[in-house]
């Protein structure tokens, strides 16, 4: 992206907690940019609650069209009514804008309190299909024809024995295809190679299921070979033929099963750096990894599409503890950092980084952290920001 000192950046605070912590964080934002001699002309834009009451609907296209114009914005968290009322304003708003990849990076702030040992091992960056696999929604309930239709077939290629199995039965389909693979597999490499890191691991299950995750792994490696035979080594060559050694400013593409990546996490952290995989694993393995260094407050993403973005915390809103002012919102400052990120502005992403790793160590944190750290004092979201930008002033 090509972007000038004084970008307009769509912002929406979101529901529940959005409020709360999405104002806050653009202050920290603001300080940071001026800090390093830029401005950012916010443009509000509205979704999930506040819509309705403003224009009667839950996203206007004005919204999706600033977000379309722009294309590099933030968001707080939108509500989703759990089995009825209307479908996620978050996957509707990936749909629109085709942003296909979530992208959490999790790394370890000094003085965070963790579950693990050795915490500041992890710095890894998730990149998660947001389109396919079985999120994609398409399934069916029990007793409809189209599960009718299909029954015998499914009964009889997992051998049930009807006379026992006569229950109903749900049916849900794993679309992977290998335009959604490589699309997010090349924005990994690409990440990799312009962020110096070490490797990319495709994580899958394909030992079981070989024709989606089995080819997710192999439309990987294929796309590294074709597209970035020069940048990448695929890990069989490394040892074959550099004995383990990558050379020099070569990203090392290799693969994991799952479930053996999840124990990985805990127990070989440092060995990993950049992560791609299909929907479902990504959802897990991306939340497992964010518990290990500070959880939900902390944990900042983004949507990325072919040059747009749109910063997102990976919180919810939080609805019991919506409007008062107690939530943390450094998931929502860190998500403005990789927002600061892709303008380009890293300085002023450090700055933030900093600025936040520093009020975490002071020990002055929200109640979040503040029942998790020894000696803990507990401040407000917005004191806590406003200590955050402070230190802006301080480090800058
Ligand atoms: P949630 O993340 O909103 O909250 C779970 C719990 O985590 C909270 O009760 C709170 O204890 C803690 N928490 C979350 N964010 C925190 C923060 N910033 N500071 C301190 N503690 C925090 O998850 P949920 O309760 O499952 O979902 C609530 C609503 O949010 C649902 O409607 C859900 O659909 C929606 N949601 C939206 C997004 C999004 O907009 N991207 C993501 C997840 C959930």
């Amino acid at each position: 992206l090509v972007v000038p000192d004084n970008p307009i950046v769509p912002i929406i605070y979101g529901d529940g907690i959005g409020k709360d912590v999405a104002p806050v964080a653009q202050k920290v934002l603001d300080a940071a940019a001026e800090a390093t001699g830029r401005d950012i002309s916010w443009m509000r834009v509205y979704a999930g609650e506040s819509a309705r009451d403003k224009y009667g609907e839950n996203l206007p296209d004005d919204t999706v069209e600033a977000l379309r114009e722009f294309r590099t914005s933030i968001k707080g968290p939108l509500t989703t009514p759990v089995g009825s009322g209307f479908r996620s304003l978050n996957v509707a708003l990936r749909k629109k804008l085709d942003l296909y990849t979530n992208m959490r990076p999790t790394y370890y702030l000094e003085g965070v309190p963790s579950p693990v040992k050795a915490p500041e091992e992890m710095d890894m960056v998730n990149f998660r299909e947001n389109t396919e696999d079985v999120y994609a929604g398409i399934e069916w309930e029990a007793g409809t024809d189209e599960v009718e239709q299909v029954r015998e077939f499914v009964e009889d290629e997992m051998g049930f024995d009807s006379t026992i199995h006569d229950g109903p039965v749900g049916i849900g389909v794993k679309p992977v295809t290998e335009f959604g693979t490589k699309r997010l597999v090349r924005q990994a490499i690409e990440y990799a190679i312009e962020n110096d890191r070490d490797s990319v691991t495709l994580v899958h299950k394909g030992n079981i299921m070989k024709f989606t995750e089995g080819a997710f792994r192999d439309w990987g490696y294929e796309l590294a070979e074709e597209e970035f035979p020069e940048e990448t080594i695929d890990e069989d060559t490394l040892w074959e033929e550099y004995d383990g050694e990558a050379p020099e400013g070569k990203v090392v593409v290799k693969d994991r099963i799952a479930d053996n990546m999840l124990q990985q996490l805990l127990t070989r952290t440092g060995d990993y750096d950049v992560l791609a995989m299909p929907n479902l694993n990504g959802d897990y393995l991306s939340d497992a990894a964010g518990a290990q260094i500070g959880g939900l407050g902390i944990a900042p993403g983004a949507n990325l599409g072919d040059g747009r973005v749109l910063a997102e915390p990976v919180h919810g809103s939080a609805p019991k503890h919506a409007g008062k002012d107690k939530a943390n919102p450094s998931a929502m400052i860190l998500s403005g950092r990789i927002l600061l990120e892709q303008l380009g502005w890293d300085d002023a992403a450090d700055l933030v980084h900093d600025a936040v790793e520093q009020q975490i160590s002071s020990k002055r944190v929200t109640y979040d952290l503040e029942r998790q750290v020894e000696g803990g004092e507990k401040l407000a979201a917005s004191e806590y920001a406003e200590e955050i930008v402070e230190n802006i002033h301080d480090l800058a």
